[in-house]
């Protein structure tokens, strides 16, 4: 149940990958072969990947993971950015710590951050956008779903407001993907972070999308590789990987979130009562597999491993924060009454999810309730 954190390699995903380790292992650089193969390999990853977010292949550049992705770029463009005496960063106060803490670096570094704060569900405007972008503005910076509480941005609107002020658009797309049918032209999008290790890739593997014409700084200078732009011998096996996870997950995903949501809509009918169990943000707009909830006066890490004594796996707070017993950013973005504030507990569904799984949660969340309520 706690999915967002991360998800397992499915067989078909391995067994992709497994010719790139034992057979053809060879440097896709060279020019005997294997490396031949390991390099087709790699555009075809690359092909697939840009089909599933209808990009174009050499728009996309292999990272090793989602927080790399969102670091380059948005250093990537402030850089550029910089040059044109463009130093102002818009983004939101619900980001995840791989944008809000590049943002602080780049703040220490004479850049000026303007947090948009988010509503009682978690959402911006592209109204709120348009009042603080301006021509000193480098960069938007919004994450297209939340990874706490699933509230899905206007991405496409607030798209349109950048496009109008010639200001790239970054968007962190790290929990959408696999959840969202993403396209990034219709959505106004310049660049795109995504993980591969959420939609049953390995850990380790991501990608960066820079639309065609966006100035954006290379992230690793060396021997050339992905365009020149982030050098070193390329991760062949995972970026396989990552093309046939993509290609999986993008293939059916209608039938994909309407499944997840029955699952995650019937475990809403069933827990949440808005007095001992709060639901945390909207149902409306909202990741399909996305159910955040707080216990009230209960500690989220303490229903988390009590769950976790009936083998159920959920997240307290996103997992890069786990073990730190302050609310989340997020929770205390949305919430001001205090006896909800860390009782936050995130389920987080996939198409593995089974109707069983889902009863047996309800079954033991009911008997945890009790014990908590007495
Ligand atoms: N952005 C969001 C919204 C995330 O949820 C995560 C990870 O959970 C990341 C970025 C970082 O991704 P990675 O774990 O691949 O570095």
């Amino acid at each position: 149940m706690d999915n967002a954190a991360t998800t397992n390699v499915t067989k078909e995903v391995l067994e992709e990958m497994r010719p790139y380790l034992i057979d053809n292992y060879g440097n896709p650089s060279a020019q005997y072969n294997i490396g031949v193969e390991a390099k087709k390999a790699i555009q075809k990853a690359r092909e697939r990947v840009a089909n599933g977010i209808r990009a174009r292949p050499e728009e996309i550049y292999f990272t090793s993971c989602g927080s790399e992705s969102d670091n380059w770029a948005i250093k990537g463009v402030c850089e550029k950015q910089r040059l044109k005496d463009k130093n102002k960063i818009i983004t939101t106060n619900i980001e995840h710590p791989a944008v809000l803490n590049t943002c602080k670096y780049l703040e220490k570094h004479g850049f000026e951050v303007i947090y948009i704060p988010v509503d009682k569900n978690g959402f911006i405007t592209a109204q709120q956008v348009e009042n603080v972008i301006d021509d000193d503005t480098a960069i938007v910076s919004v994450m297209y779903a939340n990874n706490e509480i699933g509230s899905i941005q206007p991405v496409s609107e607030i798209g349109v407001v950048c496009r109008r002020y010639g200001v790239p658009l970054h968007v962190d797309a790290v929990q959408a993907i696999g959840n969202v049918d993403i396209n990034v032209s219709e959505s106004n999008i310049d660049l795109m972070s995504i993980s591969g290790h959420k939609i049953h890739a390995p850990k380790g593997v991501g990608c960066l999308y820079i639309r065609n014409g966006i100035d954006c700084s290379p992230l690793i200078h060396g021997g050339g590789q992905e365009n020149g732009f982030r050098s070193g011998t390329e991760n062949v096996a995972s970026i396989v990987g990552f093309g046939k996870a993509m290609e999986t997950t993008t293939s059916d995903i209608k039938n994909k979130i309407d499944y997840v949501k029955n699952l995650r809509d019937y475990l809403l009918c069933n827990i949440v009562d808005g007095e001992f169990i709060k639901l945390n943000g909207s149902i409306e707009n909202r990741l399909c597999g996305n159910l955040n909830v707080s216990f009230k006066n209960c500690e989220g890490e303490s229903i988390a491993l009590q769950l976790a004594n009936y083998d159920i796996y959920v997240s307290a707070k996103s997992a890069c924060s786990a073990g730190n017993l302050e609310p989340s950013h997020v929770i205390k973005a949305i919430e001001k009454d205090e006896n909800y504030l860390y009782g936050s507990v995130r389920f987080s569904l996939n198409e593995h999810n089974t109707q069983e799984e889902i009863d047996y949660l309800i079954n033991t969340i009911k008997k945890l309730v009790i014990f908590n309520q007495r």
